[in-house]
């Protein structure tokens, strides 16, 4: 049977295997488990990361420190006898992989390969390759993508999957798969021989998702390290036909080698074609997996009102009947929950009639964090004269990212400064299972990218299927979710009505938390309870991966 082969350097399988760092990881994995629920013949390759991404620690001013995520893959995935070499750097590395298997509502099963080049025939340099996600510097990250776009192409033929129909590049990190599958169709001729016909033949094979608009999205190599690593011949054909420029844009590379391309949600895929121009980029919005992120109590609820919703997400849009006090209780639960974790984890003891807002997501500085304390005294009148709020944060910034570091440190700055008044939380080391208790836990999910490069985000979709509405800036995915007043509100002005003001953003956010929102939750809670059974049953319905591995499986795989 041919199979599409699905390939992500970040992919979270399960909270506690550290294959994953945020939201590009979430999706695959999302993705892939629906795909099993599906029954789709899909298969999963990605790096095995034997010290994960990595552990977040947070002194009492907000610094970020950061140690190794180590892991025993032993006790939690199959080890393959399989072997594949690679090249890098004039050196053969040796790789195995270890299998771990997505079972899908109806059994179906989904392997997902993880690559390891920790072998005692390897240099020790090279038995280091597969053990940190976005860790090291270009060389490393450079031989890392030779591990899982080329290594990955091997391996897969070394396992029997001989007619892979597509080979589906999430995000550009793994582009370096074409250039395996060209050597495959030259059998053995040099690449500088390929003519427009085998660049064709390997097009007609890859399909390749962009993620982001944002610049440290994109991977670029000078054009002296990719000839060190990937060696002259390769480095060449690359240099003249693969991505011709000043270095290698990954991006550029999978663009060029792809027969489909799609961009993660309708406004992101206007913004993909301003920076790509002349390319055909369509636009499939991305979803979360519903029963990874549905809490247990909406599990019990929606087992009784909507009895199918694991086998077709599109049974949400019947959440219009359930009673509103049974959403308001599953709520209740989901919060309970949180706050007893938040009280385990940070002593704090948040008060579960507060009104509790949620920002949990990376710590990148486009993100914005830190907006709704841009008036702390605004702030105060909130609490004070409407009702009080309290906010629960989480977030790693990747160890470079100074700007993301920097917010974590002005919420800690806020925290400080509001400590009697409004409690601030930072949770820290999030993860999956974070993830799940603050989005289905809080009243509201606070959403403030810097237009327009929130590409997609799906934490909000999390929330949206516990029935937590989002107060959002009108970016990615929120710009087809929003319906104002009827699956949460917006800030700020319609991404096409120019560029991000933050003191405008801030304003609009304090308006509606101060006319709108804060009133109706301990005014008119009915209301209030409309609006989170409208988030479920218009944006649960729809911002699932359920429906969107349908359409990539029409569209992009033209699967049947
Ligand atoms: C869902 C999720 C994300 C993505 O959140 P965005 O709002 O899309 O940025 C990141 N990290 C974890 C652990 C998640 O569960």
């Amino acid at each position: 049977m041919s199979v599409v082969a699905y390939f992500s350097m970040d992919l979270a399988l399960e909270s506690d295997i550290p294959t994953y760092s945020g939201g590009l990881g979430v999706l695959a994995g999302d993705a892939l488990r629906s795909a099993a629920d599906l029954g789709l013949p899909l298969v999963g390759v990605s790096l095995l990361y034997r010290k994960g991404y990595f552990h977040q620690h947070l002194d009492a001013a907000g610094n970020q420190t950061e140690t190794d995520d180590g892991w025993q893959p032993a006790g939690r995935l199959t080890e393959l006898p399989a072997r594949v070499t690679v090249h890098i750097e004039g050196r053969e590395v040796c790789l195995r992989a270890w299998r771990y298997c997505i079972r899908g509502v109806r059994g179906h099963e989904i392997p997902v390969f993880l690559l390891d080049s920790d072998l005692q025939d390897n240099e020790p340099t090279d038995q280091g390759l597969t053990d940190h996600l976005y860790g090291g510097d270009h060389r490393y990250r450079l031989a890392q993508e030779v591990v899982l776009g080329i290594g990955g192409v091997r391996l897969l033929r070394a396992l029997g999957y001989v007619d892979t129909t597509t080979f589906h590049m999430n995000e550009g990190h793994s582009a370096l798969l074409a250039l395996a599958l060209l050597q495959e169709r030259l059998g053995g001729r040099p690449t500088a021989h390929a003519d427009a016909a085998d660049l064709e033949a390997v097009r007609q094979q890859c399909v390749f998702t962009t993620h982001t608009p944002v610049s440290a999205g994109h991977d670029k190599f000078p054009w002296d390290l990719v000839h060190h690593v990937l060696g002259e011949e390769h480095a060449s054909f690359l240099q003249h036909t693969g991505s011709p420029g000043d270095r290698l844009n990954m991006t550029h590379l999978a663009l060029r080698c792809s027969r489909y391309v799609n961009a993660v949600a309708m406004r992101h895929a206007e913004v993909s074609r301003e920076m790509f121009p002349g390319q055909t980029i369509h636009a499939i919005t991305n979803g979360v997996h519903a029963a990874t992120w549905v809490a247990p109590s909406f599990q019990r609820l929606y087992d009784h009102h909507l009895p199918d919703w694991r086998l077709d997400s599109s049974n949400f849009r019947h959440a219009v009947g359930i009673p509103l006090h049974e959403i308001d209780l599953a709520h209740v639960e989901a919060k309970r929950r949180l706050l007893h974790e938040v009280a385990n984890r940070t002593d704090q003891m948040l008060t579960p009639g507060t009104f509790t807002i949620g920002f949990a997501r990376r710590a990148a500085a486009y993100k914005r964090a830190d907006l709704v304390f841009t008036d702390l005294e605004r702030l105060r009148r909130i609490t004070d004269h409407v009702g009080p709020v309290q906010f629960i944060y989480s977030g790693k910034a990747h160890p470079q990212d100074v700007g993301g570091k920097d917010v974590i440190r002005r919420v800690f700055e806020a925290h400080r400064a509001l400590r009697d008044e409004i409690p601030i939380v930072y949770l820290e080391d999030y993860d999956m299972e974070l993830g799940g208790l603050v989005c289905a836990g809080v009243d509201l999910w606070l959403n403030t990218p810097e237009q327009p490069l929130e590409a997609s985000g799906t934490s909000g979709m999390k929330a949206a299927l516990n029935g937590v509405p989002s107060l959002s800036v009108l970016d990615g995915w929120w710009i087809e979710g929003h319906i104002e007043g009827v699956t949460g509100w917006s800030i700020g002005h319609s991404p096409w009505e120019g560029r991000s003001d933050p003191a405008a953003e801030a304003d609009s956010l304090y308006t509606k938390l101060e006319s709108s929102i804060v009133p109706a939750f301990y005014g008119a809670r009915e209301r209030y309870n409309e609006v989170m059974r409208s988030a479920i049953a218009i944006n649960g319905s729809f911002f699932n991966t359920e429906r969107m591995v349908r359409q990539y499986a029409s569209s992009a795989y033209a699967l049947r």
